[in-house]
């Protein structure tokens, strides 16, 4: 039987706020089985698309996109909050429930020779994602792929990125 991934993530109500139920993925990778599965499921779906970077949104999205870039064979581009990175960037602002955000990744790093694929924890919304993607874009990389350990489909972000023309796989729902 495949192992249940779901089974090993821990809901926590009223964090960050009251009223929110956050889904905990610290669980799911203190288990080395699930942890293991997570990354394989993930590198094995995107195998033979041609990817040449995996792209991690901090922080959380660092730890799944760091083991999948190892299993692939591949790169990792950490895509930070803004201030974060040492080199030049380009950025991003998104909005948020309140206020504007901002992610940025180091410039001249990707172009339009490289494929890749955008990794997180969860997908909400969809606005972290959706700039994301855009900045990847922004570079001339083609960034047609995401990957999301957790989907909440009810708060409908999958299907905006899908209206974006990203293809997504998330492990669990
Ligand atoms: P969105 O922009 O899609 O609304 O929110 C997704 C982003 O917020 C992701 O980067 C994700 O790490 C974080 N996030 C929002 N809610 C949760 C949650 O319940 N659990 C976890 N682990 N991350 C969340």
């Amino acid at each position: 039987m495949s192992l249940d991934l779901k089974s090993l993530v821990r809901t926590i109500p009223d964090y960050p706020k009251k009223g929110i139920l956050f889904r905990d993925i610290t669980t799911l990778i203190e288990d080395p089985q699930g942890f293991r599965e997570s990354v394989k499921r993930i590198s094995e779906a995107h195998a033979d698309l041609g990817i040449t970077h995996v792209a991690g949104i901090e922080a959380r999205g660092f730890i799944f996109g760091a083991g999948v870039a190892i299993e692939m064979g591949v790169g990792f581009v950490p895509i930070r909050k803004r201030g974060k990175l040492p080199g030049e960037t380009i950025g991003q602002n998104y909005v948020l429930e309140y206020g504007v955000d901002t992610i940025e990744i180091h410039a001249n790093v990707l172009n339009s020779h490289h494929k890749v694929l955008l990794v997180d924890d969860l997908i909400a919304t969809g606005g972290t994602a959706i700039a994301a993607i855009g900045l990847l874009r922004r570079t001339g990389a083609q960034a047609d792929h995401a990957a999301f350990v957790i989907d909440l489909p009810d708060l409908g972000g999958a299907d905006k990125l899908r209206s974006e023309s990203v293809q997504i796989q998330a492990l669990i729902d």
